[in-house]
């Protein structure tokens, strides 16, 4: 029987890991498939407080993975795929064996969206993908394309600059979601030609099965054309991992968990944090600090149980 175990290794899991650990909860931290979450993906962070002059995403998520472990987390890769709440105690199913414990904090995080095309599965790894700082490299002196508005697509269109000969922004509106200070950026990038009011509507594949060109619709126009491009990186959000606990918490139509006091949920000894229960917000920071109260409401819980 374990005390808390804790899904997720993103900054809300590891947060909530550091609280727990030095709280002598000596929490197991799921990592799931994708360890470090989101944060292993991306490239310098820059809003992070604390590191004046930023910090590469990898490297922060390393630094939380340290201090955690440092104070007595335990880790395993294992993926959470069924929950069942009970009165005295919880059991997840992960790939391979059911766990016991007695608290819960689900950090599960968020996976990047895809726009849903056929061959899209094929295409994966072979010029389609969601992370620039993993695939960037692979193109370099060729045409790529960037498909979204937000800051995940501006900062990774400003990021392929160093690699691709050209980078399309592709937005299916007239204006960025980003913020002003990477708005400001990637329009101040020669490199980066924004292409406005623009859905992509088919992925063209070559005769080795990888990405030459994309066909797009202007969507107030309707007028089609075909853009050659050796990748489409997809940054247009993400859906929050939840699965396994569909019809046992309670989660809205789009399956982020609903917090109950903060990082609560309807079941006893569950606690809630960072981008799986947040629509608004999704910064590290937030999700750290989601974290670290949901350690702590979980080290209330135990020790009022332990009563
Ligand atoms: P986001 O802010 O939700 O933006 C998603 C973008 O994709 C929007 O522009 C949206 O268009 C577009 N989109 C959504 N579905 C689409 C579809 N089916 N087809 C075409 N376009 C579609 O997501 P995000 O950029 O990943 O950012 C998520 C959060 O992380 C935000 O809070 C952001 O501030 C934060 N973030 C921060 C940083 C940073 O500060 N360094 C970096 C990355 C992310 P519409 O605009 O028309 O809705």
């Amino acid at each position: 029987m374990e005390k808390l175990i804790i899904v997720g290794s993103g900054c809300a899991g590891l947060t909530a890991a550091i609280y727990a650990a030095r709280a002598n909860l000596n929490p197991l931290v799921l990592e799931g498939r994708q360890p470090g979450g989101q944060l292993s993906t991306t490239t310098l962070v820059e809003n992070y407080p604390g590191f004046p002059d930023g910090i590469d995403g990898p490297e922060l998520i390393l630094n939380m993975h340290r201090q955690a472990e440092k104070f007595g987390t335990r880790f395993s890769y294992a993926q959470v795929t069924d929950f069942e709440p009970g009165d005295k105690h919880i059991r997840i199913k992960t790939d391979d064996e059911w766990l016991e414990t007695r608290s819960l904090i689900i950090a599960s995080g968020a996976t990047a969206r895809f726009l849903g095309l056929d061959n899209e599965e094929e295409l994966v790894g072979h010029g389609l993908t969601s992370c620039a700082t993993c695939d960037g490299a692979f193109y370099k002196n060729v045409p790529v394309c960037v498909v979204g508005g937000g800051d995940s697509a501006a900062e990774e269109a400003t990021f392929l600059t160093r690699f691709a000969s050209k980078v399309y922004l592709i937005h299916r509106r007239d204006q960025l979601r980003a913020s002003k200070i990477m708005q400001d950026r990637v329009f101040a990038n020669k490199k980066v030609e924004p292409i406005w009011d623009t859905m992509v509507t088919k992925y063209i594949a070559d005769e080795k099965g990888e990405m030459r060109a994309v066909r797009l619709r202007n969507v107030k126009t309707n007028e089609e054309r075909e853009l050659e491009v050796a990748c489409v990186f997809v940054a247009i959000g993400h859906d929050p991992n939840t699965k396994a606990y569909r019809g046992k918490l309670d989660m809205d139509s789009e399956g982020y968990l609903i917090p109950k006091n903060s990082v609560g949920s309807n079941v006893r000894g569950v606690f809630i944090a960072g981008d799986v229960a947040d629509r608004v917000y999704k910064q590290a920071v937030t999700a750290a600090g989601m974290g670290c109260a949901a350690a702590l409401q979980a080290e209330k819980y135990l020790s009022g149980a332990e009563r």
